[in-house]
């Protein structure tokens, strides 16, 4: 199921969030801190802009006290009539009126009549002029400063009247005024660009860099005021008071106010500030544009809306880095995982193979088309004797080929090499490297790689030394399988060699007795035919025995090294039919498996054949379970004595000393031979034989024969 898109995007929302808190709070902090700048270069502004105003009224605020403290000016009061002393006052108000820049300097008598003034001589001239309804000559009359500010009636020009009583002899008989202009101070607000405003305490625009504010208020107008406006001639004959277009936004820090309002037809946001001048009744407003403010928060939302951007992009740059740095981690991870398992598969596939190869019991060999050993396995190796380090990189003659062979060898190798070789394999003898001989069967074919190129040649080599040994001895056996039988047919021999013997015998003793009988009649032609007869006799019985002696054992005299455990083991084997037939067992206990003897073979084996055979016909009636014969082969003084013991009735105790006797048996079918063949054969080979009875039961027909160390 899909994540909701909170849960998914929950990070890339957050940041978003925060870079709009973030631009929106530098955008606030720059704007705060431009207002706060707007702000002190405001109150410096306002604050000196009220010092050149208190600076301008300062400048002529001594004027009237002076002026009625003038002996001229107070005589004149004493007589408004006299002309001198009106031209006199007339000339000190315009050299006072030239030297201090006033506006207007004049003297108005009690009841508002302008007695002398400085444009005396001027067509706009005050002299003549009666301001009783000015409110600076009602507060002076009545003893007060005069301070009014308003348009002039005769000039209609606006100004500052700043008036003082004149007092003659404690009584006031006059106001003395100096009227002001502020029209060049107007004239440099309305060079200015940010607007400057000067309001009475009605709250009514008298002076201001915007003429079309001019004599509109900040706040409604009441009626009476507008009527006392009206009446005084303050502002010419207006009675109504617009109030001004502005809007008027408080500041949080109290500090000004921001105002909007239209100036020429453009709209415009100022900051302003008012100070208030309350020794003249006024309000001085200066305003600064917002235009800075606004712009320096545009610039630092740009500004940090740029960073932010720029970090968001580098955050992004970074991630997608630090995706694709994962991902190319990932990506080798994975290539090095892959390596590895290929690297693996391919350990485990040479292992396999090398296991392969080395388990192989055929030996394998690589030549390449000259004949160079490019490759050999362990079963090679073992099979020659050499190791691989010896035999790589070897060309004809091989170490190991046979040094009677060696031409035969060559020609085979170069039939191989030519892709003649015997395509069913030939059989090569060769000389294993600690001498002996090694015969094996060879089989070559082409080594053709992946590419399909032919490299040179493979040949498989077959260790058949085994079963040649095998086949021999195979053929070794059926021989003296051969001589068994007729060894076993030897009873039969001998009652025919009795019968063969029998006749010459009796003939031999008929001639002999014949002979006798005619030796002791004296001499007679008969004998020398008897005699004869009696050698031809003799003759034929020697060559009878002979023949059957032969036939016994025809390889008298080819004795042989022979391991006797083979002796024995061999002998079993022949028996075990006849073992198995009777249900005798045979304990075979052999003391020395190395021992070995000089000897016949088949006569030897055919001793221990007919000593069990024996024992086997003499255990005949015992129980199954009492026919267990021992063959024990031991160590006896300077010899081996090999013992047969059964475990039938033993031999009478008269006849220990016959049964080794030619024809003594005490079988029915017996010959009497076999015993006295045994003895025959062992004592041929250098030994003795004899025979025991056991202790509880049975016979041990045992023989020595002398060991070869
Ligand atoms: P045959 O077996 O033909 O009788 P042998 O010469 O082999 O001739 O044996 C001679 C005699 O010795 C036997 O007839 C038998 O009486 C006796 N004999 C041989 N071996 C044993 C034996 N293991 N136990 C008892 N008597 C034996």
């Amino acid at each position: 199921m899909a994540r909701p898109f909170i849960a998914r995007y929950w990070r890339g929302l957050l940041a978003a969030v925060g870079a709009l808190v973030l631009i929106a709070a530098a955008g606030h902090w720059a704007e705060q801190r431009e207002l706060q700048a707007k702000t002190q270069a405001l109150q410096q502004a306002a604050a000196a802009q009220a010092l050149g105003l208190r600076g301008l009224v300062e400048k002529h605020d001594f004027l009237p006290h002076a002026v009625a403290r003038h002996p001229g000016v107070q005589d004149l009061l004493r007589l408004p009539q006299d002309a001198s002393l009106r031209a006199r006052a007339n000339d000190y108000f315009a050299d006072l009126q030239a030297t201090t820049g006033a506006a207007a300097l004049y003297l108005v008598d009690r009841d508002g009549l302008t007695l002398a003034a400085s444009n005396w001589n001027t067509p706009s001239s005050f002299v003549g002029q009666n301001y009783r309804q000015r409110a600076y000559f009602e507060d002076a009359v009545q003893g007060r400063r005069g301070l009014f500010y308003g348009l002039g009636l005769t000039t209609g020009q606006s100004g500052l009247f700043i008036a003082e009583p004149v007092r003659v002899d404690g009584a006031i008989l006059g106001v003395a005024v100096v009227k002001i202009s502020l029209e060049a101070l107007q004239a440099t607000w309305m060079g200015g660009l940010e607007p400057v405003v000067l309001r009475d305490s009605r709250g009514i625009v008298f002076l201001s860099g915007v003429p079309e504010w001019l004599y509109q208020a900040i706040r409604p107008v009441s009626a009476q005021d507008a009527r006392w406006i009206a009446e005084h001639g303050q502002y010419g004959k207006r009675t109504r008071f617009e109030v001004l277009p502005w809007k008027i936004e408080a500041r949080p820090d109290g500090v000004g106010f921001v105002l909007r309002t239209q100036v020429q037809g453009q709209r415009r946001t100022l900051l302003a500030l008012d100070t208030p001048l309350p020794e003249l009744g006024w309000t001085l407003t200066v305003t600064s544009d917002m235009k800075e403010v606004a712009q320096a928060r545009r610039s630092a939302l740009a500004l940090t809306a740029l960073a932010v951007a720029l970090l968001l992009l580098g955050t992004l740059y970074w991630r997608l880095r630090e995706r694709r740095f994962v991902e190319q981690r990932t990506a080798r991870l994975e290539l090095e995982r892959r390596v590895d398992e290929r690297t693996r598969d391919l350990e485990e596939a040479h292992a396999f193979r090398k296991a392969m190869e080395d388990s192989l019991l055929v030996g394998m060999r690589a030549r390449d088309p000259d004949g160079k050993i490019i490759y050999v396995n362990p079963a090679l190796c073992a099979m020659v004797g050499y190791s691989a380090e010896e035999l790589l990189g070897c060309r004809p003659p091989y170490p190991y080929w046979h040094p009677d062979d060696l031409e035969k060898q060559a020609r085979e190798s170069d039939e191989a090499l030519q892709g003649r070789a015997a395509p069913h394999g030939f059989e090569s003898r060769i000389r294993h490297k600690d001498g002996h001989d090694v015969i094996t069967m060879v089989y070559a074919a082409p080594l053709v790689d992946a590419q399909g190129v032919h490299r040179g040649w493979m040949s498989s080599v077959v260790d058949i030394t085994a079963q040649k040994q095998a086949e021999a001895r195979q053929r070794d056996q059926e021989l003296r399988l051969q001589r068994s039988a007729r060894l076993a047919s030897v009873g039969e021999m001998a009652s025919t060699l009795a019968h063969e013997l029998n006749q010459p015998l009796m003939a031999l003793s008929n001639f002999a007795m014949a002979a006798r009988a005619l030796a002791a009649q004296g001499p007679s032609d008969l004998l020398p035919g008897a005699l004869d007869e009696i050698v031809g006799q003799s003759q034929r019985a020697s060559e009878i025995v002979k023949r059957v002696r032969a036939f016994i054992n025809p390889q008298r005299g080819q004795y042989e090294i022979l391991a006797m455990v083979d002796v024995l083991t061999h002998a079993r084997a022949l028996l075990e039919p006849e073992l198995k037939a009777q249900g005798a067992t045979l304990r075979l206990l052999i003391e020395d498996a190395g021992a070995r003897v000089r000897g016949d073979r088949v006569l030897l084996e055919q001793v221990l054949v007919n000593l069990v055979h024996n024992a086997l016909q003499a255990m005949q009636d015992q129980p199954r379970h009492r026919r267990t014969i021992e063959l024990a082969c031991r160590h006896s003084e300077g010899g081996l004595r090999i013992g047969v013991a059964d475990q039938g009735p033993g031999i009478p105790a008269g006849q220990l000393d016959q049964v080794f006797s030619p024809f003594f048996t005490t079988k029915p079918d017996g010959l009497g031979l076999g015993l006295n063949i045994c003895r025959s054969i062992v004592e041929a080979h250098g030994g003795a034989i004899g025979v025991d009875n056991r202790p509880g039961g049975g016979a041990t027909f045992s023989f020595t024969l002398p060991i070869v160390p």
